[in-house]
Formats: C-alpha cells, sequence, structure tokens
C-alpha cells in the first residue's frame, strides 16, 4: 500500500513574517537534521514525501513545502515557525517556502510533550503490515492530512510514546534524541 491522498497544498492559514536567517546554531540543527536523513534506507523516503522538524527556543524548524526529504536543501528547504502561533490558528514563519503541510502536527506535540526536540513524519512502504502487526499506538480515526482534526488525533494516540502510526497514512517518531529516531525507523522500516 503507498500513501495516495491527493496533495492540495497546506491547509492552515499562514503569515509570512520574513526571511530566515541562518545563524550558525541554526545551521548546526540545519545540518543535523540534514545528516540523519541521509541515513535514512532510500525506501523510507520515496514517493509522497514526508516531514522533520526539531524544536527551537523560539519556534521550531520545520522542512518546508515542496521540499523532498531524499535530499534537503539547507537554508532553502527549512522554515521557521514562531513559537506565539502554538495552539493559534494562523501560522507564522521565516523562509522562503511555506512550512510542511503538516506543520500543525508538529506544533501540537511540541506543545503536548516538553521532553521532545524532534518530530519525523514518513510514509512507511510497509504501513498496512505495520497496522497489521497490532504492535504499536495507532490513530482511531484516519483524518485528511494537514489537518488540525490530524494533529490532535495524532497527538493522543502517541500520549507518552515515542512512535505512532496515522492510520492509512503513515508513522510519526518523536524523540529528544535525533539518532535514536533514525534507529528506530529502520528498525521499523525492515519489519
Ligand atoms: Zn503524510
Amino acid at each position: 500500500m503507498s500513501y495516495t491522498e491527493e496533495y492540495v497544498g497546506v491547509k492552515f492559514r499562514h503569515v509570512k513574517e520574513g526571511e530566515l536567517e541562518f545563524d550558525s546554531s541554526l545551521n548546526e540543527i540545519a545540518l543535523q537534521l540534514q545528516k540523519a536523513l541521509s541515513e535514512l534506507p532510500p525506501e523510507t523516503l520515496e514517493g509522497v514525501t514526508g516531514n522533520i522538524s526539531a524544536r527551537l527556543s523560539d519556534g521550531i524548524l520545520i522542512s518546508a513545502t515542496r521540499s523532498k526529504l531524499k535530499n534537503l536543501m539547507v537554508p532553502q528547504d527549512l522554515s521557521k515557525v514562531v513559537e506565539n502561533t502554538l495552539g493559534g490558528d494562523i501560522i507564522r514563519y521565516y523562509g522562503s517556502k511555506i512550512p510542511s503541510s503538516e506543520t500543525p502536527m508538529h506544533l501540537q506535540v511540541y506543545q503536548n510533550r516538553p521532553d521532545v526536540r524532534f518530530c519525523l513524519h514518513l510514509h512507511l512502504p510497509n504501513l498496512e503490515k505495520l497496522q497489521l502487526l497490532n504492535r504499536f499506538p495507532i490513530t482511531k480515526e484516519a483524518y485528511p492530512y494537514g489537518t488540525w482534526e490530524l494533529a490532535r488525533e495524532a497527538t493522543k494516540a502517541l500520549g507518552s510514546n515515542d512512535f505512532v502510526i496515522l492510520r492509512d497514512h503513515g508513522i510519526l517518531a518523536v524523540g529528544n534524541n535525533l539518532d535514536d529516531i533514525i534507529q528506530k525507523i529502520i528498525s521499523i522500516s525492515q519489519i
């Protein structure tokens, strides 16, 4: 099974606050994301791409719309969403591109989980098998991508776990250590 929901762009309201200035600390985080993605098996990054983010002191850094995780370009494929949007319905961002369509889900996780520093959402090719195994937390309802309903449902099903299946859609892996997240996805992708 592959993820086939039609992409119609972002579903949240958004305001661009300006360009994103990359200082050394932001650059270091960006390169960390890029390096982590390069360690994933290629088949986990095929087709409709997912999204990745990191918590910042004043917001989150997240892959942008129309960026490919297989070949994430720094800095142009990253946007910064500023923290005062948490819980609000307008996404305010800095960067050359609109942040990922799943930004609401990432924001919701960071708001609910102070321990989480990184979030990674992918469309794994073995999703159907993972769902049948009944071994992982899974969302009850399959809400459309990019909605606040999906964001809330994902956060609820995730609970205090570090991994959740978004029913008929993909997976979300979170944690405070990016290497742990990558290792977890590698092992799950081999099931
Ligand atoms: Zn997705």
